[in-house]
């Protein structure tokens, strides 16, 4: 007892002396403290009150004025060394107080000039202040006209303004640079590393009055210009398929139509066109388009707008949101349901697990019941017994359902995985969207049968594309991209880009099967229209509903490669909620035969020289 009594006063004792210490030694702190606040303030105050003209005399002797030179931002190339995006020299106009001797003459010339009011103009130049801008992007002709007046304490610097030779094309590609010069969307914000460059600066010394010193002279750094950015898009191809785009959303009336071309080998993206595209050298304006669709969204049951009205009234919110939805790039930043070319996979799934073959057969009545649900074919009277090239053919949803159904939803699911259909492309532009895929063990037989004919699940084109390629191309899955390499403009020094090649995604007997099927598909099946003179084509339609389902809006595609024995090039054509006539392959298929018809000589693709082949068949 006593001795845990004696434990328990000892630390007590010890608290109470350490406060005791502690007390002190803030007391002592505080007067520290407070000793050299006192001290620093006097000094405070008898500088800014009794040295303020010293000080300030001195500091104006001598001062060094620095103005930083932006560096050429690289240019962004096509495959064949055409300019997609360049730089314009643009001048910014500025005035030094202390240099200007004839005010008004000054005032009277930058207000002609630059178009701007002498309200304007006069508030800047009698400003006191060591520079002052008055107008910066003036065009080089109208800086260079401002410079031969030669007024004292009007300066004009030359600076670099982002030009997009060909306004609206690839612009969701492409993107564009902010106020800095710095990439703000697309491949101007990926590559931002090596297209920035870096700044030079110019430091110029002036004496107190801000007048240059001659001898001193400027001491300029001088700025280092970003890499040229070589991209896989070919002018050409992009221009054609934009082309085809906005035809095919004219006469559809379709909210967008967007169209991919790809080497089917390799990966390089050759063309993504998205229309409607944006001007690039005018980002923010918010077009026509837009704000009637935006208002539609708001008031569906309005007819009329007054775009003018409502264009003032616009919150900034409200122009942001607008603008993202310009910039939207579909193929990439959108997920949706792809319908009946999903069932590529399918078939490539049914392949490889051999629970498929071609002549494998399937009956459809018009319908199958999958558990309690009643799935009908798109022909509602069945297409009857027919082996697998024919259900492909037909694209008959009950046949496919029954594939897989055969595989079941582990091993289905498996396939989806080995695709990479739930990982992304890895493509070279910002905001890919991730696939949106039940989990496997909410999967029971019903979403196993609709994800089967490409239905409940969503997942991007460029997604679709890519393992289409990789299923057709012998089972390579390739890395969809445009940068091929940078090159330094000075040094012609080149950093080559790789990207990931996973082989063995299906066995080549597989992709052989699968390329056979496909060519069916084209030549005698749903992708008739899609079928080009003179050239093998494999592909599949599809038409699937816009979600959420029911609104009667629907979603038209043809995906399709060439040559179909050996592809180099495989595209699709996306058309969004078109009107009137809806079917993939009356009005999908027929864009990419334009454009087959065009390109596939031009890439020089050779023709199917078909008397040797009958020959051979014989
Ligand atoms: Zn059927």
């Amino acid at each position: 007892m006593l001795k845990e009594d004696k434990e328990a006063q000892e630390p007590d004792l010890l608290r109470s002396q350490c406060r005791h210490y502690h007390r002190i030694k803030i007391t002592i702190v505080f007067f520290l403290l407070a000793g050299i606040c006192l001290f620093l303030f006097g000094r405070l105050t008898y500088f800014m009150v009794f040295q303020a003209q010293h000080y300030a005399e001195k500091a104006q002797e001598l001062h060094e004025r620095e103005r930083s030179i932006k560096a050429a931002r690289g240019r962004i190339l096509d495959r064949n060394g055409l300019t997609l995006a360049d730089n314009k020299t643009v001048c910014t106009v500025s005035v030094i107080y202390n240099q200007i001797q004839d005010r008004e003459e000054v005032i009277r010339v930058l207000c002609k000039e630059l178009d701007l009011s002498e309200e304007y103009v006069r508030k800047r130049v009698e400003k006191y202040s060591s520079m002052e801008r008055i107008k910066s992007n003036v065009d080089k002709e109208t800086g260079d006209r401002i410079r031969e007046y030669d007024l004292a304490g009007v300066k004009v610097d030359e600076d670099y303004k982002r030009f997009y030779p060909y306004n609206e094309l690839a612009s969701k590609v492409l993107g564009f640079t902010g106020s800095d010069n710095q990439g703000i969307l697309g491949l101007e914000v990926k590559y931002e590393e090596y297209l920035q460059g870096k700044k030079g600066q110019i430091l110029t010394v002036t004496d107190a009055k801000g007048i240059e010193v001659e001898r001193e002279g400027e001491r300029r750094i001088e700025p280092i210009a970003g890499k040229d950015l070589v991209t896989s898009l070919d002018l050409n191809i992009q221009s054609y398929a934009t082309q085809l785009a906005t035809q095919a959303m004219l006469t559809k009336e379709a909210r967008s139509v967007s169209i991919i071309v790809m080497n089917a080998k390799n990966g390089e993206l050759y063309a993504m066109a998205n229309v409607p595209e944006f001007d690039l050298n005018e980002p923010y304006e918010v077009t026509d388009a837009a704000l009637t669709d935006f208002l539609k969204k708001k008031t569906p049951e309005a007819e009329n707008f007054d775009l003018a009205a409502a264009r003032e009234a616009l919150s900034q919110e409200e122009t942001q949101e607008i603008l993202n939805g310009i910039w939207r790039n579909a193929c990439i930043n959108d997920t949706y349901e792809p319908g009946s070319t999903f069932k590529i996979i399918t078939a490539a799934a049914g392949l490889e697990a051999g629970v498929v073959t071609p002549q494998s057969t399937f009956s459809c009545p018009g319908y199958i019941m999958v558990d309690d649900r009643r799935i009908r074919c798109h022909k509602t009277t069945g297409h009857g017994g027919q082996d697998f090239v024919h259900a492909i053919m037909n694209s008959c949803n009950p046949s496919f359902v029954t594939l897989g159904l055969r595989l079941g939803v582990e091993r289905y699911y498996g396939y989806f995985e080995q695709f990479g259909l739930k990982q992304k492309t890895g493509v070279d532009l910002p905001g890919e969207a991730g696939t949106i895929m039940h989990k496997m063990e909410d999967m029971g037989n019903v979403e196993l049968a609709t994800v089967s004919f490409g239905q409940s699940f969503q997942i991007t084109a460029l997604q679709l594309l890519t393992t289409a390629a990789s299923i057709v191309n012998g089972g390579n899955r390739v890395t969809p991209h445009f940068g091929i390499k940078a090159v330094d403009p000075e040094t012609g020094e080149e950093t080559v880009f790789d990207y990931p090649v996973e082989s063995g995604i299906v066995s080549a007997e597989t992709s052989e099967t699968m390329r056979y099927l496909l060519e069916m598909v084209v030549s005698e099946g749903g992708g008739k229209n899609g079928a080009v003179e003179g050239y093998r084509i494999g592909g599949k339609t599809a038409t699937s509903q816009t979600l959420p389902r029911g609104t009667g809006q629907y979603i038209s595609s043809f995906l399709a490669f060439a040559p179909a024995d050996d592809p180099e090039i495989i595209s699709i054509a996306i058309i969004n909620r078109p009107k009137g006539v809806y079917y993939g392959g009356q009005i999908a298929a027929p864009i990419l035969r334009q454009l087959y018809e065009n390109i596939l000589p031009y890439l020089g693709i050779e023709m199917y020289n078909q008397e040797e082949t009958t020959q051979s068949e014989d």
